[in-house]
């Protein structure tokens, strides 16, 4: 949960920065007239149609279409969510945002100092003479220029060497509890981590959240230990490297997803800079989530054995939910991707990641497993088996696999399509799907017009539905997590209670909430007047946005522009200015 920007800040930032700057930074820009001119950065082209304005700080591609201010290029740049672009851009140019600050987030940004000040501790003791945690990295093919990269330490062996350092750091006994770096036995106090290689864990804000120990001696077990959960590490909520692969993702379409710690590295070296690994845990929910801001687009590189197998058949059903197109590798010869591209090198990795499998031909064939299709009762269970698997694909699937099915066992479709039909009844009956609980990033205070929809809900549950269809009129992450609940609420027991919602928040949600909602009246019997009208202004708020952009852009245009695009253009914006007058009118009857 990172603390809202305020508005104030963010019109400073954008004040305070100059977009010609920012955008040389990447493009080669040229005056032409008023404005500048560069190759646009997202699309390949050989003569420019990337216009920036200097005097309204916006940007437009006459090629395609890509248009915004200057954090909409950071964003779509460097492939990151708005609130971090804000950050990137104040970082660089050395603008102070106010950030609406509670206890909370000042204790987090202590304990993120304090792990900042462990990781560099760490550091310190791999790099400054020779050590055991050093040796292991170079017997594992790692150079010092990658290790520097992922800010790879050492913790040394002995009890007490990170605590005694830390409180001379000042950092209190509890603070190093809390974060899991010293484990408090009574009195006793020791440090978690001895004698290991440590990773930090650093989240897409470039902050410290906690570590990776690999055990370095022989038989010292956990192989892996990780920090534990605290109120800066949420496993659930991050994913190793991530902060490093979202931008190569970016670039590349997708992102590998593979086991360990060094796998992510070994595949950096190598070149392959996408690759990130979900943390001693299997793939959540939310880390499908992050995954899908960055990429649509996973490739699941897991061990071949049957934990891996059974990791993989789980991760893919997560990021299919997400809408991520999933495929899964197999590394050859037993190898995990670290022993692989070490012995084979980039691009034979990537030849092996062009022939991943499709979810649904990884499903059919682990479906096969253990059957012996020159059998007819084997055939027959395999058949049942398969169908499960079809039913889950979408028809267009349904209909090339099926064929596949039916032509390699000699059994007619119609047949393997009624199974299929079979299953799907079963399985909807079992899983009405529920939306997520939790959002990795959260946005700003309850707005008015959630207050509103929470409101209705509760007068009407009907309502719910219709609602979350519509998720971009939510923007505070506290509406999420009470409509959330709602609609879960609802599922089970066909009713909606908003008390027992309140008494499930934390004592700060309650607060806002209680207090937001006590200004907000509405008569049951006006509640679909209400909804109409809240729905109507929200899309009006949208479109309005819209139309501002397009002439913006409009006015960037030039002689020296393809018409056409000028004229797609001037074709949306007529568009948008009539949907917008058919809603206004609307609202004003
Ligand atoms: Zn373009």
């Amino acid at each position: 949960m990172t603390p809202s920007i305020s508005n104030e800040s963010i019109e400073h930032l954008k004040e305070s920065v100059n977009i010609v700057d920012v955008i040389s930074r990447s493009v080669d820009l040229k005056r032409a007239g008023a404005n500048f001119k560069g190759l646009c950065p997202f699309h390949n082209e050989k003569t420019p149609s990337f216009v920036v304005s200097e005097s309204k700080q916006f940007f437009t591609c006459f090629g395609c279409g890509a248009r915004g201010d200057v954090i909409e290029f950071e964003k779509r740049y460097y492939n990151l969510g708005f609130s971090e672009a804000v950050e990137k851009l104040a970082d660089e140019y050395g603008v102070t945002l106010e950030k609406k600050q509670g206890y909370e987030d000042k204790k987090r940004a202590r304990y993120y100092e304090i792990n900042k000040m462990a990781a560099r501790y760490f550091y310190g003791n791999f790099t400054r003479g020779k050590n055991d945690g050093y040796d292991y990295m170079k017997n594992r093919g790692i150079s010092d220029k990658t290790l520097k990269k992922f800010g790879i330490g050492y913790a040394p062996k002995g009890w007490t060497n990170l605590y005694d350092y830390l409180k001379k750091q000042g950092v209190s006994d509890q603070e190093m509890a809390d974060l899991g770096l010293i484990t408090m036995n009574g009195s006793k106090k020791y440090d978690r981590f001895r004698n290991r290689v440590m990773f930090p864990i650093i989240n897409t804000s470039g902050k410290v959240i906690g570590f990776g120990g690999r055990a370095i001696a022989e038989g010292d077990s956990p192989k892996y230990l990780n920090s534990p959960e605290s109120i800066v590490f949420k496993k659930k909520n991050n994913l190793y490297s991530l902060n490093f692969a979202r931008q190569a993702a970016a670039k590349d379409g997708f992102i590998i997803l593979v086991e360990g710690y060094m796998d992510v590295i070994s595949l950096f070296q190598s070149g392959v800079e996408n690759a990130v690994a979900s943390l001693g845990t299997a793939l959540t929910e939310n880390q499908a989530k992050m995954l899908h801001r960055y990429t649509g687009d996973v490739v699941l590189s897991y061990d071949a054995d049957a934990a891996g197998r059974k990791a993989a058949m789980r991760g893919m059903d997560i990021l299919r939910d997400e809408d991520c197109r999933v495929r899964v590798l197999h590394v050859t010869d037993g190898k995990d991707p670290d022993e692989y591209v070490k012995k084979y090198g980039k691009d034979a990795f990537l030849e092996l990641v062009g022939g991943a499998k499709t979810f649904a031909e990884y499903k059919l064939d682990s479906a096969r497993q253990g059957f012996d299709l020159s059998k007819d009762d084997d055939k027959v269970r395999y058949i049942r088996k398969a169908a499960a698997v079809l039913a889950s694909l979408d028809p267009v699937e349904q209909d090339l696999y099926s064929a596949r099915i039916s032509e390699e066992l000699g059994v007619s479709r119609d047949s393997i399509m009624k199974e299929v039909q079979k299953e799907g009844a079963r399985s909807a009956r079992e899983t009405a799907r529920e939306p997520s609980a939790e959002r990795a990033e959260e946005a700003d205070d309850l707005t008015m017009r959630e207050a509103y929809l929470i409101r209705i809900v509760s007068l009407d549950p009907e309502y719910i539905d219709k609602i979350l269809e519509n998720k971009s009129m939510l923007t505070s992450g506290l509406a999420k997590r009470v409509l959330n609940r709602a609609y879960t609420q609802n599922k089970k027991t066909g009713k909606i209670d908003l008390d027992e919602i309140i008494d499930g928040l934390t004592e700060a949600d309650q607060k806002e909430l209680i207090q937001t909602l006590q200004s907000v009246v509405i008569d049951e019997k006006q509640v679909e007047a209400v909804y109409k009208d809240l729905v109507d202004n929200w899309k009006i708020e949208e479109l309005s946005g819209k139309e501002k952009e397009i002439l913006t852009s409009l006015s960037l245009a030039d002689d020296s522009l393809s018409g056409e695009k000028v004229k797609e253009f001037q074709k949306e914006l007529i568009d948008v200015q009539m949907e917008i007058r058919k809603l206004r009118n609307r609202t004003a009857r």
